[in-house]
């Protein structure tokens, strides 16, 4: 907060219709007991942001998500208000944004599962963290590693997901095709690469062959798509057509990780194809549980930040930064805002 306003407000985020959002100044959140307050130092925009600013989000149709909200749920800072022994004042965190109602049988397994479950800054009315503080459950505020940077550490909540992707597969290694090279593409082919596997990355066009190149794997262009070869395929890309590219592509016994998400149903899908070639498929949600694990491979360079960090907005410049993230043709996948 600066000097020039009252210490109980600060400066949020709003999308007040598809397309129109605002920055004003509302209370600070007051946190209870078991809830840590943190001054927020950078989040992380993804398409998931874009679809709920669009109002095309899936979550609108279903009443989990509705206008004005405030968005923003992959993020860092510093604790700036905390009773529990374990989150002192001035640690950095990231955020899990997914919260539980904690009680019901989704819960008893994992968050994810919950119906009633608030997504902060996504679902259910949790105010995101395009705000100058947020507040989260203790249990949702994760300590960085000392020498993470924070701005790095932002990556942990995209990267659960695809971290949560890969250790789905069965297999110990061969080819694997990851189809998206978004964030969560990207992640996952530095994690399979990690753990041994040959990996390819299926690109639209030139520009996007390059830029898998300069981040150190082979480009795959549409009219060379593997056809019942790769033992593995990854799908970050969420649109019909890659989805069928995917059991185009694996082999027979192969498993398919199904980590995109489409916003129209298939029209046709070969079960068939499925029971025949005796592929597994996997649908995943999130990774909870695995920020330690996630924040270990920024730490370690496994995730390689310089590889997948584009450009960081200021605040102010929010506009700026959601321009970026719907251009197509940015060098790398991630844009950031700083708070
Ligand atoms: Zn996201
Ligand atoms: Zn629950």
């Amino acid at each position: 907060m600066t000097n020039t306003k009252s210490a109980e407000t600060m400066k949020a985020l709003f999308i007040t219709a598809p397309q129109k959002w605002e920055i004003v100044e509302v209370p600070v959140p007051e946190i209870t007991y078991d809830e840590v307050l943190i001054r927020v130092g950078y989040v992380g925009l993804c398409g998931t942001d874009l679809e709920l600013l669009n109002g095309k989000h899936p979550y609108f149709s279903t009443s989990n998500a509705s206008f004005p909200m405030q968005i923003g749920h992959e993020m860092s800072g510093t604790i700036a208000q905390s009773t529990n022994a374990a989150l002192p004042v001035g640690t950095e965190v990231i955020m899990d944004p997914i919260v539980g109602c904690g009680i019901c049988a989704g819960c008893k397994n994992r968050a994810t599962w919950c119906q009633e479950r608030i997504e902060i800054g996504v679902r259910r009315g949790g105010p995101g963290a395009l705000a100058e503080f947020v507040k989260v459950p203790v249990g949702n505020a994760h300590p960085i590693p000392k020498g993470l940077a924070l701005r790095d550490a932002t990556l942990a909540e995209p990267a659960v997901t695809s971290i949560a992707g890969v250790s789905r597969i069965k297999a110990a290694g061969g080819r694997a095709l990851v189809i998206g090279d978004g964030t969560i593409g990207i992640i996952a082919a530095q994690v399979l690469a990690h753990r041994g596997w040959e990996v390819l990355i299926a690109v639209l066009g030139e520009r996007s062959a390059e830029r898998v190149r300069s981040l150190g794997f082979e480009p795959v262009m549409p009219d060379q798509m593997p056809s019942h070869s790769v033992n593995v395929v990854v799908e970050a890309a969420g649109t019909n057509r890659s989805i069928k590219s995917s059991f185009q592509a694996v082999c027979a016994g192969g498993e398919v990780v199904l980590l995109g998400v489409p916003d129209t149903p298939m029209e046709s899908f070969d079960v068939a194809d499925v029971v025949l070639r005796d592929l597994s498929i996997y649908g995943v949600l999130n990774g909870p549980g695995r920020y330690k694990e996630a924040l270990t491979l920024i730490s370690e360079g496994v995730i390689k930040s310089p590889k997948i960090i584009d450009q960081v907005f200021p605040f102010a410049q929010f506009g700026d930064a959601i321009a970026l993230l719907a251009n197509p043709d940015r060098k790398l996948p991630k844009v950031l805002v700083s708070m």
